[in-house]
């Protein structure tokens, strides 16, 4: 059986306590590999690798990380098919889906924080009638620690490794221990792309020795997750009193708001992505659709009918749009929820139920779900579930639906439907969130600000917003 090793100092390493954890195949069920599951011992290794390469790193011109970085998103696409049939089988998702989103979007994270860094400049002042300048310099922060989900494993690993290494940190990362593989390939990518040792250093194991080891280190100076709110929470209450920074991306409830002036053909194929896309295991995805009430009957009638012909099927197949979910206790969290919400009273309007395919009998397959609500306050409307299950429920005036929408804890994105400008401007002022789309869903722009408001988090990734989290202003005056 397979291991693999922590990437640390540049080199692949067996965890130190040579103990290991099981990599399961969503599509199967079956284990496939084992993975190091390191412990405190590892995680001082490599934070002893960081401050070693962090000398010379940080003093290394932009231009030459600028070339390294963008060396590694050529490696990344070179390599595209390789990552991505490692991701689908990780992860369980569409292979499909991680040739066309997860590993582009990795080598992209890495190509727009080569390019922006070069771009990443400082303010300065005149203070006038003084005859002073102040300016502000921008240190790199040191070693920083980067927690990543599994759900869209490289994709969201690379998003805060790449601007971390971009403003010249060194790196302690740790992929989640459900989906470690793509990160285990790219330590190799990096070594290949000339990425000097000790600079990123990357150590499998569980969220709670290695995780939590990265987050109380105290040479570790900042923390960029991205998973859970109640693990955000605990990350929180270690770091907070360290005084390290911390960017929290957590969880989300989004909703998605229908109004009977929009493009119904349009809203209609994208709320089919926007609920089910990678089983619904996207932070981002919008799993609480109010309909306006003049188009509530015919767009339940056509969402149902289009969500019955979703084909669930083996990661493989290029026909399948919802591949497995990640884990066995992810899908049985996933479908209690079936259960609370028809104790709850809700309508379930197809699905609900787990999927059997032939061949991988054992593997995480479940039905797309929609449950038709009486009452925005139910459990399933107002808990993060994090699989492809979607509520629905009419509603009347603008006023309604903006308070349904701001019911929940969380507030990380929303999209709204509608060809009414002035209701546009009153919504996007008006929902708490940190992203809304209108009349789309998941366009991205890496120049953008990204996360959450509430419980959804706190700090912004993206553009210039990752450079600052990963730097330190200085600022200087000099009277002249
Ligand atoms: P978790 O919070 O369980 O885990 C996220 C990462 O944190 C994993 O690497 C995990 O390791 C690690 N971890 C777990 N416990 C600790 C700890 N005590 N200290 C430090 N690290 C720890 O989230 P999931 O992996 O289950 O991901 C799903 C969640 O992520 C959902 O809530 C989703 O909304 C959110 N998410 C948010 C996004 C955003 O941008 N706002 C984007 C994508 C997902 P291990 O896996 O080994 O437990």
């Amino acid at each position: 059986m397979s291991k693999i090793k922590n990437y640390i100092n540049g080199q692949n390493i067996y965890p130190l306590n040579d103990k290991w954890l099981d990599n399961y195949n969503p599509s199967n069920g079956e284990v496939y590999g084992q993975i190091p599951n390191s412990c405190k011992k590892d995680v001082e290794l490599a934070v002893e690798s960081a401050k070693k390469a962090f000398e010379s790193w940080s003093k290394t011109s932009i231009d030459e990380r600028s070339k390294i970085l963008s060396k590694i998103a050529d490696l990344l696409e070179e390599n595209l098919e390789k990552f991505a049939k490692a991701e689908s089988k990780d992860n369980g998702k569409p292979l499909s889906l991680a040739k066309l989103i997860d590993i582009p979007r990795a080598a992209d994270n890495f190509r727009f924080f080569a390019h922006a860094i070069t771009q990443f400049g400082s303010e300065s002042y005149e203070t006038l009638g003084k005859e002073a300048i102040n300016y502000t310099l921008r240190h790199p922060i040191g070693v920083v620690g980067c927690i990543s989900p599994w759900n869209l494993p490289l994709y969201l690993f690379t998003w805060k490794i790449a601007p971390a290494l971009a403003t010249g940190n060194c790196v302690i990362a740790k992929p989640s221990e459900v989906t470690p593989m793509t990160a285990y390939l790219l330590g190799d990518i990096c070594t290949k792309a000339g990425l000097p040792k000790g600079v990123l250093n990357i150590v499998h194991g569980l969220g709670q020795h290695v995780g939590s080891e990265i987050v109380s280190h105290k040479e570790i100076k900042a923390i960029s997750f991205t998973g859970g709110t109640q693990t955000g929470a605990a990350i929180a209450k270690i770091a907070a009193p360290m005084f390290k920074k911390m960017s929290l991306e957590l969880g989300g409830k989004n909703p998605n708001i229908i109004f009977a002036d929009c493009d119904y053909d349009q809203m209609l194929k994208t709320t089919l992505l926007s609920s089910f896309s990678n089983q619904g295991q996207i932070c981002l995805c919008g799993s609480r659709i109010f309909v306006e009430k003049s188009i509530y009957n015919k767009f339940k009638t056509d969402f149902v009918k289009a969500v019955k012909n979703l084909k669930v099927a083996h990661p493989s197949d290029k026909d399948a749009k919802i591949g497995a979910l990640v884990s066995k206790p992810h899908i049985e969290k996933v479908l209690s929820y079936v259960k609370i919400a028809k104790k709850e009273g809700a309508n379930l309007l197809c699905g609900g139920e787990k999927v059997s395919i032939k061949g991988y009998e054992n593997g995480y397959y479940m039905q797309p779900t929609v449950l038709e609500i009486q009452n925005d306050s139910c459990k399933v409307n107002q808990e993060e579930i994090f699989g492809p299950i979607v509520t629905i429920m009419p509603f009347e005036t603008e006023e309604e639906v903006i308070q349904m929408a701001n019911s929940v804890r969380y507030g990380l994105s929303a999209s709204i439907w509608t060809n009414n400008l002035k209701r546009t401007m009153k919504l996007t002022r008006e929902i708490e969130a940190g992203i809304i789309w209108v009349n789309t869903w998941m366009l991205r722009d890496l120049r953008t600000p990204f996360g959450g408001v509430k419980d959804s988090g706190v700090g912004r990734e993206g553009g210039f917003e990752a450079l600052r989290f990963f730097t330190e202003p200085k600022n200087v005056c000099i009277k002249y």
